[in-house]
This record gives C-alpha cells, structure tokens and sequence, in this order.
C-alpha cells in the first residue's frame, strides 16, 4: 500500500531535479503522474523510466494556454486531477541594481504567475471532485531576503503569500494548499552559482547550517509526498520548511 495509491498528480518542471525526484517517488507510492516541463527529452525519458503510472507532457507554466492544454492532457490519460505540485522555477542571481526590468518579469512570470496559473487551471477539476491538493514549493527565499537574489525572492515571497489566500479561498471547498520552503537542494538550479554539493572556489557555503549540509532532491520529495497525500489531510494554509535548520535562529 502506497500513500498515494489512486491518486493521479500533475508535477511541474519535473524532467530534473525537485520535479523528477516527486515524481519516482510519487509513482513509488501509488500515484499515477502527469510530468510537464519544457526540457522534452529528459521529461520524456523520466516519464518512460516510470512505465504506464506516468505520462510526459511539454507544458510552459508561464502561459495560461499551456496550462488548458496540460489539464486536459492529464484528464484525457487518467480522468481526474487529485493532485497539483507547482515546482517549476527558475533562479536568477542580480542586486536590485543589476536586475533589469525584463529579468525581473521573467522570474516573475514563471515563479509567481506560473503558480497562479496553476491554481487556476485546476480549481475546476478540483471543485468537482470536492477535494484537491495543492503544493506551491516557494524557498527559504520566500521567508526572508537573500542578497543577489531580488527577483527570485520576490517571487517566492508571493508564492507563500497567495498559497495562504488560496487556502482561505479553496479550503471551503475541500481543497489544501500548502508551500513548501526549501534550503539549499542539490540540483542543476544552483551548480551555475556555486551553490551546489560542492562550491565551485572550495568553500563549503553549507557550514553554517545545523545540520551542516546541503539536500537532496528525494528529501523534499517526502515532504511533498505527505502533502500530496491524505496524511496531511488537516494542513492547509501553512509553510513546510525543510532547510536543515537554517531559518531555526542565529548560529551564535
Ligand atoms: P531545477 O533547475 O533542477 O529544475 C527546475 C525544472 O523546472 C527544470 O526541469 C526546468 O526545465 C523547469 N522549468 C523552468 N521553467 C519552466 C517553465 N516555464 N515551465 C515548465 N517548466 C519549467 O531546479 P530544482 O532545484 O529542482 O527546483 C525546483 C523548485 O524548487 C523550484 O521552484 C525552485 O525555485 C525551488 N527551490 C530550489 C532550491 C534549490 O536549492 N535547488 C531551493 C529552494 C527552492
């Protein structure tokens, strides 16, 4: 018996990383899986990977199009929407002064707008079932400000804002939202930045973290994994962080 057995839940971004770990994780568990994201070949061969319980669909989740086609592409295969992991995201590094205006929009458009388009497109699907689960991964970036970072923390504080709003919204109608807040994970998203495993000049950026390390992929996948599932089924409207202790307090 899987925690997820019946349930059928769409993953966005997840042809690597965060994405692909919920998703062999989620099938693990007895979920049937929608994979969407715009790297196709990876998305397709991590689909294939996990045979008839998942599908791979190419889906922007910054256009609202994509987000009916993506919907009605995960209908079609499996007949009903339990479940909705809003994981796509992209980071990019700037001060406020070096941040154009174009690059700022465009972290906001896929973090922030893509996880309202996302909210939005299944809340039909989910009304009807009376029942849903909505997962929007934010960051510890969404609990408070990095330095080099104002776009994507601005994106990531409006996740958990609107996760709580939807969760006022959408509760009355049986359906949970939740963020999740993760610290550093171990994925293609911060090798560019030296913020990987292993910093690209030998400093290890994760000794002031409790528990003195960076994560992986499949440890924020579990927390999300319960999220998704029935396990959770009083939490709503709250911030899951899973950061090695790095927002405990001040390391004195
Ligand atoms: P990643 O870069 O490995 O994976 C992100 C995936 O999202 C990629 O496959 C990418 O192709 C996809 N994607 C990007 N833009 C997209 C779009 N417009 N539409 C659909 N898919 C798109 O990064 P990750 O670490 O797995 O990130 C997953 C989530 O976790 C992101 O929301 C990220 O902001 C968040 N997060 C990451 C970390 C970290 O340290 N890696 C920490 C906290 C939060």
């Amino acid at each position: 018996m899987g925690k997820l057995d019946g349930k059928v839940a769409l993953i966005t971004g997840a042809a690597r990383g965060q994405g692909e770990a919920e998703a062999r994780l989620f099938v693990e568990q007895g979920a049937r899986v929608v994979l969407g994201d715009m790297r196709d070949d990876l998305g397709k061969q991590v689909a294939e990977s996990l045979g008839n319980a998942a599908i791979y669909l190419n889906h922007d989740v910054s256009h609202e199009e994509s987000w009916a086609g993506f919907c009605a592409g995960a209908l079609e295969a499996f007949g009903k929407i339990d479940v909705l992991v809003n994981n796509a995201g992209i980071l990019m590094t700037g001060s406020i002064a070096e941040t154009s205006l174009d690059e700022y929009m465009r972290v906001l458009q896929v973090n922030q707008v893509g996880v309202f388009l996302g909210m939005k497109a299944v809340l039909g699907p989910m009304t009807e079932a009376g029942a849903g689960s909505i997962v929007n991964i934010s960051s510890v970036g969404g609990l408070a400000g990095v330095p080099g970072m104002v776009s994507y923390v601005s994106s990531k504080f409006a996740v958990r804002g609107m996760t709580k709003t939807a969760a006022l919204e959408l509760g009355p109608l049986g359906i949970r939202v939740n963020s999740v807040h993760p610290g550093g994970v171990d994925t293609p998203m911060l090798a560019p930045i030296g913020m990987g495993a292993e910093a690209g000049d030998g400093r290890d950026i994760y000794a002031g973290v409790p528990l003195r390390r960076i994560s992986e992929a499949s440890e924020i996948a579990q927390l999300v994994a319960f999220l998704a599932s029935d396990d959770s089924s009083y939490c709503t409207g709250s911030e899951f962080t899973a950061d090695g202790g790095m927002m405990a307090g001040i390391p004195l």
